[in-house]
Protein backbone atom coordinates (compact mmCIF):
# COMPACT_ATOMS: atom_id res chain seq x y z
CA UNK A 1 0.00 0.00 0.00
CA UNK A 2 1.41 3.18 -0.96
CA UNK A 3 0.56 6.79 1.27
CA UNK A 4 1.09 9.96 0.35
CA UNK A 5 1.55 12.72 3.25
CA UNK A 6 1.45 15.82 0.99
CA UNK A 7 2.80 19.53 2.10
CA UNK A 8 4.99 18.62 5.24
CA UNK A 9 7.24 21.70 6.31
CA UNK A 10 10.71 19.83 6.36
CA UNK A 11 13.93 22.11 7.15
CA UNK A 12 11.64 25.08 6.02
CA UNK A 13 10.54 23.80 2.97
CA UNK A 14 7.20 21.98 1.90
CA UNK A 15 7.26 18.09 0.42
CA UNK A 16 5.53 15.30 -0.04
CA UNK A 17 5.97 12.34 1.77
CA UNK A 18 5.91 8.97 -0.41
CA UNK A 19 5.23 6.02 2.04
CA UNK A 20 5.46 2.44 0.97
CA UNK A 21 5.20 -0.72 3.29
CA UNK A 22 5.20 1.38 6.26
CA UNK A 23 8.46 2.77 5.32
CA UNK A 24 9.64 6.64 3.52
CA UNK A 25 10.01 5.62 -0.19
CA UNK A 26 10.61 9.10 -1.28
CA UNK A 27 10.60 12.36 -0.67
CA UNK A 28 9.71 14.98 -3.20
CA UNK A 29 9.16 18.89 -3.93
CA UNK A 30 5.19 19.59 -2.88
CA UNK A 31 3.48 18.84 -6.01
CA UNK A 32 -0.35 21.15 -4.89
CA UNK A 33 -1.82 18.25 -7.40
CA UNK A 34 -5.07 17.92 -5.42
CA UNK A 35 -5.50 14.16 -4.49
CA UNK A 36 -8.27 12.63 -2.24
CA UNK A 37 -6.16 9.75 -1.51
CA UNK A 38 -3.55 11.99 -0.13
CA UNK A 39 -3.35 13.22 4.09
CA UNK A 40 -2.62 16.92 3.66
CA UNK A 41 -0.29 18.20 5.96
CA UNK A 42 -0.58 21.83 5.37
CA UNK A 43 2.83 23.08 5.88
CA UNK A 44 2.46 21.63 9.26
CA UNK A 45 6.34 20.59 10.71
CA UNK A 46 7.52 17.23 10.70
CA UNK A 47 9.07 15.97 13.72
CA UNK A 48 10.58 12.46 14.12
CA UNK A 49 8.64 9.98 16.34
CA UNK A 50 9.49 10.56 20.03
CA UNK A 51 11.27 7.22 22.21
CA UNK A 52 11.22 7.09 25.95
CA UNK A 53 13.74 4.71 27.52
CA UNK A 54 12.50 4.85 30.89
CA UNK A 55 8.70 3.95 31.85
CA UNK A 56 6.52 2.19 34.21
CA UNK A 57 3.26 0.88 31.70
CA UNK A 58 2.11 -1.36 34.67
CA UNK A 59 1.77 0.95 37.80
CA UNK A 60 0.18 4.00 37.46
CA UNK A 61 -2.83 6.28 38.31
CA UNK A 62 -4.11 7.13 34.84
CA UNK A 63 -7.64 6.19 34.72
CA UNK A 64 -7.89 5.65 38.42
CA UNK A 65 -9.54 7.33 41.24
CA UNK A 66 -7.77 10.24 42.94
CA UNK A 67 -5.31 9.16 45.47
CA UNK A 68 -3.51 10.90 47.96
CA UNK A 69 0.27 9.98 47.91
CA UNK A 70 2.80 10.86 50.87
CA UNK A 71 5.97 12.52 50.82
CA UNK A 72 9.05 9.72 50.26
CA UNK A 73 10.30 8.91 53.56
CA UNK A 74 12.30 5.55 52.76
CA UNK A 75 12.82 3.54 50.15
CA UNK A 76 11.77 0.41 51.45
CA UNK A 77 8.64 2.48 53.45
CA UNK A 78 7.99 3.97 50.15
CA UNK A 79 7.85 -0.15 48.29
CA UNK A 80 5.66 -1.16 50.99
CA UNK A 81 3.39 2.07 50.17
CA UNK A 82 3.07 1.38 46.29
CA UNK A 83 2.77 -1.96 47.15
CA UNK A 84 -0.50 -1.59 48.81
CA UNK A 85 -1.77 1.09 46.21
CA UNK A 86 -1.17 -1.39 43.47
CA UNK A 87 -3.83 -3.80 45.49
CA UNK A 88 -6.45 -1.23 45.47
CA UNK A 89 -6.35 0.03 41.81
CA UNK A 90 -9.45 -0.02 40.26
CA UNK A 91 -8.22 -1.39 36.28
CA UNK A 92 -6.74 -4.83 36.03
CA UNK A 93 -3.33 -4.60 34.84
CA UNK A 94 -3.94 -5.01 31.24
CA UNK A 95 -6.17 -1.85 30.82
CA UNK A 96 -3.76 0.20 32.59
CA UNK A 97 -0.80 -0.98 30.36
CA UNK A 98 -2.51 -0.34 27.29
CA UNK A 99 -4.17 2.87 28.88
CA UNK A 100 -0.25 4.45 29.19
CA UNK A 101 0.71 3.32 26.25
CA UNK A 102 -2.42 4.94 24.47
CA UNK A 103 -0.96 8.07 26.41
CA UNK A 104 2.38 7.88 24.87
CA UNK A 105 1.27 7.41 21.29
CA UNK A 106 -1.38 10.51 21.03
CA UNK A 107 2.05 12.22 22.37
CA UNK A 108 4.09 10.68 19.48
CA UNK A 109 6.19 8.57 20.95
CA UNK A 110 6.48 4.94 19.09
CA UNK A 111 9.08 3.23 21.05
CA UNK A 112 9.68 2.92 24.70
CA UNK A 113 11.25 0.92 26.98
CA UNK A 114 9.31 -0.29 30.08
CA UNK A 115 10.09 -1.69 33.30
CA UNK A 116 7.75 -4.46 34.61
CA UNK A 117 7.08 -5.15 38.22
CA UNK A 118 7.63 -8.96 38.43
CA UNK A 119 8.14 -10.61 42.25
CA UNK A 120 6.87 -13.83 44.13
CA UNK A 121 3.99 -12.93 45.29
CA UNK A 122 2.90 -11.03 41.78
CA UNK A 123 4.80 -13.52 39.48
CA UNK A 124 4.52 -12.86 35.62
CA UNK A 125 1.02 -11.26 36.24
CA UNK A 126 2.23 -8.10 34.90
CA UNK A 127 4.85 -8.88 32.19
CA UNK A 128 2.16 -10.84 30.57
CA UNK A 129 -0.04 -8.26 29.97
CA UNK A 130 2.50 -6.37 28.85
CA UNK A 131 3.65 -9.11 26.53
CA UNK A 132 -0.06 -8.98 25.19
CA UNK A 133 0.32 -5.43 24.72
CA UNK A 134 3.27 -5.66 22.57
CA UNK A 135 1.94 -8.57 20.43
CA UNK A 136 -1.39 -5.71 19.67
CA UNK A 137 0.60 -2.99 19.05
CA UNK A 138 3.55 -4.57 16.53
CA UNK A 139 3.85 -2.12 13.82
CA UNK A 140 2.42 0.40 15.73
CA UNK A 141 5.04 1.11 19.22
CA UNK A 142 7.87 -1.12 19.39
CA UNK A 143 7.98 -2.02 23.56
CA UNK A 144 11.42 -3.54 25.33
CA UNK A 145 10.51 -4.98 28.39
CA UNK A 146 12.85 -4.85 31.65
CA UNK A 147 12.05 -7.38 34.40
CA UNK A 148 12.22 -5.33 37.63
CA UNK A 149 12.93 -6.69 40.68
CA UNK A 150 11.40 -3.39 42.21
CA UNK A 151 11.28 -4.96 45.78
CA UNK A 152 14.81 -6.16 45.22
CA UNK A 153 16.39 -9.22 43.14
CA UNK A 154 17.81 -10.71 46.26
CA UNK A 155 16.13 -8.97 49.08
CA UNK A 156 12.56 -10.53 47.87
CA UNK A 157 14.09 -13.35 46.57
CA UNK A 158 13.05 -13.10 42.97
CA UNK A 159 15.59 -14.46 41.21
CA UNK A 160 13.61 -17.84 40.10
CA UNK A 161 10.69 -15.53 38.87
CA UNK A 162 13.44 -13.07 37.45
CA UNK A 163 14.68 -16.14 35.39
CA UNK A 164 10.92 -17.06 34.37
CA UNK A 165 10.20 -13.26 32.74
CA UNK A 166 13.23 -13.72 30.80
CA UNK A 167 12.24 -16.56 29.24
CA UNK A 168 8.74 -15.50 29.02
CA UNK A 169 9.23 -12.08 27.31
CA UNK A 170 11.49 -9.84 29.12
CA UNK A 171 14.50 -8.43 26.90
CA UNK A 172 16.22 -7.19 30.11
CA UNK A 173 16.92 -7.92 33.79
CA UNK A 174 16.44 -4.55 36.02
CA UNK A 175 17.21 -4.28 39.20
CA UNK A 176 17.19 -1.29 41.98
CA UNK A 177 20.23 -0.09 44.53
CA UNK A 178 22.60 -2.82 44.89
CA UNK A 179 23.68 -1.24 48.09
CA UNK A 180 20.91 1.07 49.60
CA UNK A 181 18.26 -1.40 49.01
CA UNK A 182 19.62 -5.19 48.49
CA UNK A 183 22.66 -4.14 50.97
CA UNK A 184 25.00 -6.84 48.89
CA UNK A 185 26.37 -4.60 46.06
CA UNK A 186 28.89 -7.37 44.35
CA UNK A 187 26.14 -10.32 45.27
CA UNK A 188 23.09 -8.64 43.56
CA UNK A 189 24.77 -7.68 40.29
CA UNK A 190 26.88 -10.35 40.08
CA UNK A 191 23.59 -12.09 39.95
CA UNK A 192 22.02 -9.93 37.26
CA UNK A 193 24.95 -10.14 35.26
CA UNK A 194 25.04 -13.86 35.65
CA UNK A 195 20.67 -13.75 34.58
CA UNK A 196 22.10 -11.45 31.53
CA UNK A 197 24.11 -14.47 30.62
CA UNK A 198 22.33 -17.44 31.10
CA UNK A 199 19.59 -15.83 28.69
CA UNK A 200 21.56 -13.52 26.46
CA UNK A 201 19.98 -10.24 27.93
CA UNK A 202 20.30 -6.68 28.17
CA UNK A 203 20.87 -5.04 31.59
CA UNK A 204 18.95 -2.03 33.01
CA UNK A 205 19.35 -1.05 36.20
CA UNK A 206 17.61 1.62 38.48
CA UNK A 207 20.60 3.45 40.80
CA UNK A 208 19.55 6.19 42.92
CA UNK A 209 22.54 5.57 45.42
CA UNK A 210 23.94 8.67 45.94
CA UNK A 211 27.77 9.70 46.11
CA UNK A 212 30.52 8.03 46.14
CA UNK A 213 27.95 4.86 46.99
CA UNK A 214 26.53 5.31 43.44
CA UNK A 215 29.72 5.75 42.12
CA UNK A 216 31.67 2.92 43.54
CA UNK A 217 28.13 0.79 42.21
CA UNK A 218 28.65 2.04 38.41
CA UNK A 219 32.36 1.28 38.82
CA UNK A 220 31.25 -2.29 39.51
CA UNK A 221 28.98 -2.55 36.82
CA UNK A 222 31.70 -1.45 33.94
CA UNK A 223 34.08 -3.70 35.49
CA UNK A 224 31.86 -6.55 35.29
CA UNK A 225 30.41 -5.45 31.76
CA UNK A 226 34.20 -5.75 31.25
CA UNK A 227 34.73 -9.13 32.58
CA UNK A 228 31.45 -10.56 30.72
CA UNK A 229 32.40 -9.25 27.28
CA UNK A 230 29.17 -8.92 26.36
CA UNK A 231 27.50 -7.15 23.59
CA UNK A 232 26.86 -3.91 25.52
CA UNK A 233 23.53 -3.13 26.05
CA UNK A 234 23.77 -2.23 29.50
CA UNK A 235 22.42 0.25 30.95
CA UNK A 236 22.40 2.43 34.42
CA UNK A 237 18.88 4.50 34.85
CA UNK A 238 18.93 7.86 37.11
CA UNK A 239 22.44 7.80 38.40
CA UNK A 240 22.14 11.02 40.56
CA UNK A 241 25.42 10.40 41.97
CA UNK A 242 26.81 11.14 38.37
CA UNK A 243 25.32 14.81 39.13
CA UNK A 244 26.68 15.22 42.70
CA UNK A 245 30.05 14.13 42.35
CA UNK A 246 32.72 16.80 40.49
CA UNK A 247 33.91 15.60 36.84
CA UNK A 248 37.35 15.16 38.63
CA UNK A 249 36.18 13.08 40.97
CA UNK A 250 34.22 11.27 38.00
CA UNK A 251 37.04 10.93 35.00
CA UNK A 252 37.86 7.16 35.67
CA UNK A 253 34.45 6.37 35.48
CA UNK A 254 33.42 8.39 32.35
CA UNK A 255 36.38 6.62 30.88
CA UNK A 256 34.96 3.33 31.76
CA UNK A 257 31.42 4.09 30.80
CA UNK A 258 32.14 5.24 27.65
CA UNK A 259 34.87 2.29 26.91
CA UNK A 260 32.32 -0.42 27.67
CA UNK A 261 29.47 1.49 25.98
CA UNK A 262 27.43 1.43 29.17
CA UNK A 263 24.08 3.71 29.06
CA UNK A 264 22.78 6.09 30.87
CA UNK A 265 18.99 7.07 31.44
CA UNK A 266 17.73 9.66 33.12
CA UNK A 267 13.98 11.22 33.89
CA UNK A 268 15.62 14.60 34.02
CA UNK A 269 14.66 15.27 37.56
CA UNK A 270 13.81 18.92 38.82
CA UNK A 271 13.96 17.92 42.28
CA UNK A 272 17.49 16.43 42.72
CA UNK A 273 20.98 16.01 41.08
CA UNK A 274 20.78 14.45 37.56
CA UNK A 275 23.88 13.62 35.32
CA UNK A 276 25.77 16.73 33.63
CA UNK A 277 25.01 16.49 29.87
CA UNK A 278 28.07 18.48 29.45
CA UNK A 279 29.81 15.98 31.06
CA UNK A 280 28.15 12.81 29.38
CA UNK A 281 28.78 14.71 25.82
CA UNK A 282 32.05 16.00 26.42
CA UNK A 283 32.99 12.13 27.69
CA UNK A 284 30.97 10.64 24.50
CA UNK A 285 28.57 8.57 27.02
CA UNK A 286 25.80 7.32 25.18
CA UNK A 287 22.42 9.56 27.29
CA UNK A 288 18.98 8.45 27.16
CA UNK A 289 16.28 9.74 28.22
CA UNK A 290 12.45 8.47 29.68
CA UNK A 291 9.37 9.82 31.83
CA UNK A 292 9.63 7.12 34.29
CA UNK A 293 7.20 8.58 37.42
CA UNK A 294 3.80 9.06 35.50
CA UNK A 295 0.89 9.83 38.30
CA UNK A 296 1.65 7.07 40.35
CA UNK A 297 2.60 5.94 44.05
CA UNK A 298 5.60 7.86 43.55
CA UNK A 299 4.88 11.70 42.23
CA UNK A 300 1.46 13.03 41.04
CA UNK A 301 2.80 14.65 38.47
CA UNK A 302 3.32 13.71 34.42
CA UNK A 303 1.91 13.42 31.45
CA UNK A 304 3.69 10.72 29.72
CA UNK A 305 5.21 13.23 27.07
CA UNK A 306 8.78 13.06 26.17
CA UNK A 307 8.68 16.02 23.94
CA UNK A 308 7.66 17.99 27.31
CA UNK A 309 10.41 16.24 29.01
CA UNK A 310 12.66 17.25 26.25
CA UNK A 311 12.28 20.72 26.56
CA UNK A 312 13.10 20.22 30.48
CA UNK A 313 16.32 18.74 29.38
CA UNK A 314 17.09 21.56 27.44
CA UNK A 315 15.97 23.70 30.22
CA UNK A 316 17.41 22.82 33.04
CA UNK A 317 20.94 22.48 31.13
CA UNK A 318 20.59 25.84 29.97
CA UNK A 319 20.42 25.31 26.70
CA UNK A 320 19.20 28.13 24.39
CA UNK A 321 21.04 28.38 21.42
CA UNK A 322 19.54 26.61 18.13
CA UNK A 323 22.32 24.25 18.02
CA UNK A 324 21.75 23.30 21.66
CA UNK A 325 17.83 22.84 21.43
CA UNK A 326 18.43 20.65 18.25
CA UNK A 327 20.72 18.68 20.16
CA UNK A 328 18.43 17.82 22.79
CA UNK A 329 15.96 17.13 20.74
CA UNK A 330 18.37 14.13 19.76
CA UNK A 331 17.72 12.55 23.11
CA UNK A 332 13.81 12.23 22.71
CA UNK A 333 14.39 10.40 19.27
CA UNK A 334 16.63 7.46 18.34
CA UNK A 335 15.41 8.86 14.33
CA UNK A 336 17.12 11.36 12.05
CA UNK A 337 15.92 14.73 12.43
CA UNK A 338 15.00 14.73 9.07
CA UNK A 339 13.45 11.76 6.89
CA UNK A 340 15.54 9.52 5.57
CA UNK A 341 14.71 7.37 2.28
CA UNK A 342 14.25 3.14 3.58
CA UNK A 343 13.66 4.84 7.37
CA UNK A 344 9.97 3.52 9.13
CA UNK A 345 7.24 6.58 8.81
CA UNK A 346 7.08 7.02 12.33
CA UNK A 347 6.77 10.96 12.77
CA UNK A 348 4.61 13.53 14.74
CA UNK A 349 3.38 16.78 12.82
CA UNK A 350 3.31 20.16 14.50
CA UNK A 351 2.22 23.66 14.52
CA UNK A 352 5.88 25.20 14.94
CA UNK A 353 8.23 27.28 12.56
CA UNK A 354 11.16 24.11 13.27
CA UNK A 355 12.24 22.05 15.92
CA UNK A 356 13.88 24.45 18.17
CA UNK A 357 10.51 26.04 18.29
CA UNK A 358 8.87 22.86 19.17
CA UNK A 359 11.49 22.00 22.14
CA UNK A 360 10.80 25.61 23.15
CA UNK A 361 6.72 25.90 23.35
CA UNK A 362 5.77 21.93 23.48
CA UNK A 363 2.86 22.50 20.60
CA UNK A 364 0.16 19.91 20.40
CA UNK A 365 0.62 17.07 18.05
CA UNK A 366 -1.91 17.91 15.36
CA UNK A 367 -0.96 14.25 13.85
CA UNK A 368 1.00 11.27 14.75
CA UNK A 369 2.11 8.49 12.54
CA UNK A 370 3.49 5.31 12.35
CA UNK A 371 4.16 3.12 9.89
CA UNK A 372 3.07 5.56 7.58
CA UNK A 373 -0.53 5.69 8.91
CA UNK A 374 -2.33 8.21 10.86
CA UNK A 375 -2.91 6.91 14.34
CA UNK A 376 -3.60 10.45 16.40
CA UNK A 377 -4.76 13.59 15.38
CA UNK A 378 -5.31 17.07 17.35
CA UNK A 379 -4.00 15.36 20.38
CA UNK A 380 -6.64 12.49 20.25
CA UNK A 381 -6.00 8.30 19.82
CA UNK A 382 -8.02 7.56 16.18
CA UNK A 383 -9.67 4.12 16.70
CA UNK A 384 -7.38 2.19 14.52
CA UNK A 385 -5.12 1.55 17.35
CA UNK A 386 -7.39 0.57 19.79
ZN1 LIG B 1 11.80 3.66 37.07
Amino acid sequence: MVNVIKNVKIAGEWKDLIIKEGMIKEIKAASNVADTDSYDARGLLYLPAFQDMHCHLDKHLVGEQWRSLQPFITLPKQLQFEKSLLETMENDVNTRVRLMAELMLQHGTTKIRTHVDIDRTLGLKHLEAVVELRKQMKGIMEIEIVAFPQQGLLLSDSVDVAKDALRNGADLIGGVDPAGLEKRVDASLETMFSLSKEFAKGIDLHLHDPGHLGKYTIDRVTELTKQAKQEANVAVSHAYCLGMLSDDELQDTYQALRENDISIISSVPIDRPMPRLQSMIDNEISFLVGTDNIQDAWSPFGDGDILRRGSRLAEKNGWVTDEQLIAAYSYITGRSLEPVIGEKADFVLVDAQNIQQAMAIVPRREAVFAGGNVIAEKGELLDNCR
